[in-house]
C-alpha cells in the first residue's frame, strides 16, 4: 500500500509498504479521509518522542475491509471513525478514567501507524460506526472528540457568555460546541477577517479582528468581562491575557497547544480575589460518540471547514499551511489516499 512516512525529524517520503492484517481483536480500515492536524507538524519536527519511521495521521475516517479473529458488533463495509487513542485500561490513569493520560499510552498516527495511507488497523474497540455522515465528515469525529471532552472539563453554565480567541478549524468546532452546551453568546477573535466571517456564519454572536483597537472593541461589548474565556490558538501572550477579559467566577479554558517550553506570567491574586478558575483539557477521552452525535444530528456543521481534499502525494503542503496560519486559505485539510 502506498503511505507517507516520517522518517526523520523534517523528513517525508512517501513510500510502498506492505498493507496490514489485523491480528486478534483488530480491524483493518480502508481510509477514506484523515485530518491533518497541528500534532502532524509537531510529530513531523520530532516531538513528542516521535519513534521514526512513523505513519502519522490520527483523525482518520474509512470503511472497514477486514476483520481479525473474535471481532464482534463490527463487519466488513461498516463506515467507521477511529479513537487514535490505545489505552492499557489497567494502569492507574486508566483505573481512574482517564485514557488519554494512560501510562502505556499509545496513539494511531503518534506512536503508532497511522491514516495517511491507504490502509490502517485498529483496536474494535476504536472503531465507532457511523450513520448519516460522508467518510469526510466523520473524519472530524476526533478533533470534535477534543472539543467534546474540553466541554465536559469546562461544564459551561447556561446562559453564558464566552470569548473565543483562534478561529481555526477547531476553535470553530470549539465555537458551534458551546452554543449547544448552553453558552447563548460567543464571542470569537482571530487575525484573519475571512475566518472571522465563516465564524459569523456558523453562529458567532459578535467577532473582533485581533489589533490595537481589540482590547477596547471586547470591552465595549461586555464592560464587567465574559464568563468564559476560551483559546484555541497555542499563543501563549494570548494565554497571559485571557484573565483580563474574564469576568468575577469566570472560566478559562486553555484548548490550544503552546510550545512545550513556554510560560506565561499571571497574577495569582487576580485568580483568587476573582474567584477565576483555569481549566486545561488534554486529548480526547472516551468522546468520540458524543462528537459522533453532535455531527450525526446536524447540530455542528463541519463541511464549511473543510479547505482542500489531497492526496496523499500532497501531505507536505497540507503540513506547510499547518506550520503558516491562513497560508493558502486553508482551514481543515483533509487527505483522501484513494484520491
Ligand atoms: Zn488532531
Ligand atoms: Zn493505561
Amino acid at each position: 500500500m502506498r503511505a507517507a512516512l516520517i522518517t526523520q525529524p523534517r523528513t517525508l517520503e512517501l513510500q510502498e509498504v506492505p498493507a496490514p492484517t489485523p491480528g486478534p481483536g483488530q480491524v483493518r480500515v480502508r481510509v477514506g479521509a484523515t485530518g491533518v492536524c497541528g500534532t502532524d507538524v509537531h510529530l513531523f519536527d520530532g516531538h513528542f518522542h516521535a519513534r521514526l519511521p512513523l505513519i502519522p495521521g490520527h483523525e482518520i475516517a474509512g470503511v472497514i475491509d477486514q476483520v481479525g479473529a473474535g471481532v464482534r458488533e463490527l463487519e466488513e463495509g461498516q463506515l467507521v471513525a477511529l479513537d487514535p487513542v490505545i489505552a492499557c485500561g489497567q494502569c492507574w490513569a486508566c483505573r481512574r478514567g482517564q485514557r488519554q493520560h494512560c501510562l502505556r499510552f499509545e496513539a494511531l498516527g503518534v506512536t503508532q501507524a497511522g491514516g495517511f495511507a491507504q490502509y490502517v488497523l485498529a483496536p474494535a474497540a476504536n472503531a465507532y460506526p457511523v450513520r448519516h455522515l460522508s467518510v469526510a465528515e466523520a473524519a472530524f469525529a476526533e478533533p470534535l472528540g477534543c472539543v467534546a471532552w474540553g466541554i465536559l472539563r469546562l461544564r459551561p453554565e447556561p446562559g453564558s457568555n464566552a470569548l473565543l480567541f483562534g478561529a481555526g478549524p477547531i476553535g470553530l468546532l470549539l465555537m458551534q460546541a458551546l452554543l449547544i452546551s448552553g453558552v447563548t453568546e460567543v464571542t470569537v477573535v482571530d487575525p484573519v477577517a475571512e475566518r472571522l466571517a465563516l465564524a459569523k456564519s456558523l453562529g458567532a454572536s459578535h467577532t473582533v479582528q485581533t489589533g490595537p483597537s481589540m482590547a477596547q472593541a471586547l470591552r465595549d461589548l461586555e464592560p464587567h468581562g465574559f464568563d468564559i474565556v476560551a483559546e484555541a490558538t497555542g499563543i501563549p501572550s494570548v494565554v497571559e491575557d485571557m484573565p483580563r477579559y474574564a469576568a468575577v467566577g469566570g472560566k478559562l479554558l486553555i484548548f490550544g497547544v503552546a510550545p512545550e517550553e513556554a510560560t506565561v506570567r499571571i497574577s495569582p491574586y487576580d485568580i483568587f480575589q476573582r474567584d477565576l478558575s483555569l481549566i486545561g483539557s488534554f486529548s480526547l477521552n472516551a468522546t468520540i460518540p458524543l462528537a459522533l452525535n453532535w455531527l450525526e444530528s446536524g447540530r455542528i456543521r463541519v463541511e464549511p471547514l473543510i479547505s482542500h481534499r489531497m492526496p496523499l502525494e500532497e501531505l507536505h503542503k497540507a503540513l506547510e499551511y499547518k506550520e503558516h496560519p491562513g497560508m493558502g486559505n486553508a482551514l481543515k485539510v483533509l487527505i483522501t489516499p484513494e484520491g
